[in-house]
């Protein structure tokens, strides 16, 4: 391609009436979203919603039962082959013999604009590890190897699967600096997550998935308020559900013994009329509802990281694709 970066023209993604289902399973049944350059998008969802799936159809890694995948105006396999996608997948095979920069090395010679091995080991935060070989590396640090493997080829778009699956604390935190270097030059990301931290520290936009649908799709705080209100907790003894679901803008009515916890969408009020009403009331918070809050209201799904970090199936395809 001969455009430069900056001026890719039109969506940088685009998915329509993605759907793949294995026998009885709809891992993705019906996804449309069109990204455009420069946006950085996560893709949220607890395991089993589709994630991977929906990674692997852009990425052409997976063949869509129905449904089409559109990155920059042209197929994934041919935004592959032209370097404008670097991706990075769970568990891509490292070489375990060749050293960090050798590894790095051996994917740019695959591609025609590639970024200088020391350029890309910076962009991920590895220039002291050129020298290691792969099979000497913690789980993070073979994370960031995978990261500047997908730099490397100086990509227009990075799509990676819970990349900071296989990190600690600090890992990830300099993982995410790295990151954003990378998308204030304005170039467009997708990453999958069930870490609703990420999203909302890291993202312009969420999508969340689940069971394989989009059920939601904005900013953070434009996701939240889809579910619009605040939680009061109080303990209460001797109200009732019936009298409670009176105050003002209550939606929910949760009674645990003596602590009750309402949801209402206009809490000041509600928390006035129910110290007038019951002055006893003590032990008062208000908080306001988050994005896991509105995860569980769009899905009822019980919570995002249920099932802890479980691997995905192994992947076919390899990152240097
Ligand atoms: P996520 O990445 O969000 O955890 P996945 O896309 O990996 O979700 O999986 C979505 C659903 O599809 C899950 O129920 C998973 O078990 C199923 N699935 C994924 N890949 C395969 C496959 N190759 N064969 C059968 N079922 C699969
Ligand atoms: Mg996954």
């Amino acid at each position: 391609m001969t455009e430069p970066k900056t001026v890719a023209a039109g969506a940088a993604v685009t998915l329509t009436g993605l759907r793949k289902h294995y026998g009885e399973v709809r891992a993705v049944d019906g996804v449309d979203l069109v990204i455009a350059p420069g946006e950085v998008v996560a893709l949220l969802g607890p395991n089993g919603a589709g994630k991977s799936t929906t990674v692997d159809m852009l990425l052409g890694l997976t063949r869509p039962d129905t449904g089409a995948v559109t990155i920059f105006g042209s197929s994934p396999g041919n935004a592959v082959a032209d370097g404008r996608i670097g991706a990075m997948l769970q568990g891509g095979a490292l070489l375990d013999d060749a050293t960090v920069g050798e590894t790095v090395g051996m994917i740019a010679s695959l591609h025609r604009n590639p970024l200088r091995v020391a350029e890309a080991l910076r962009g991920a935060g590895i220039e002291d590890l050129a020298n290691r070989r792969c099979n000497k590396l913690s789980g993070g640090q073979k994370q960031r190897v995978r990261f500047a493997v997908a730099l490397v080829s100086d990509p227009d778009l990075l799509v990676l699967d819970e990349p900071t699956a296989a990190m600690d604390v600090q890992t990830r935190r300099e993982f995410w600096l790295s990151m954003q270097d990378f998308t204030t030059s304005g170039r467009t990301v997708l990453f999958a997550t069930h870490y609703l931290e990420e999203a909302e520290n890291y993202a312009d936009r969420v999508v969340f998935l689940s069971k394989g649908r989009i059920v939601a799709d904005g900013s953070v705080a434009g996701v939240t308020a889809l579910t619009s209100g605040r939680t009061i907790k109080a303990v209460l003894p001797g109200a009732t559900g019936h009298a409670l679901h009176k105050l003002p803008g209550v939606s929910e009515v949760d009674i645990r013994g003596d602590r009750i916890i309402l949801s209402s969408n206009e809490s000041d009020k509600a928390l006035r009329t129910l110290l007038a009403e019951y002055p006893q009331a003590y032990d008062i918070e208000v908080t306001a509802i988050g994005l896991e809050d509105a995860f569980l209201t769009l899905t009822g799904h019980a919570t995002l990281s249920d099932g802890g970090s479980a691997p995905t199936p192994p992947f076919e395809g390899n990152e240097t694709r």
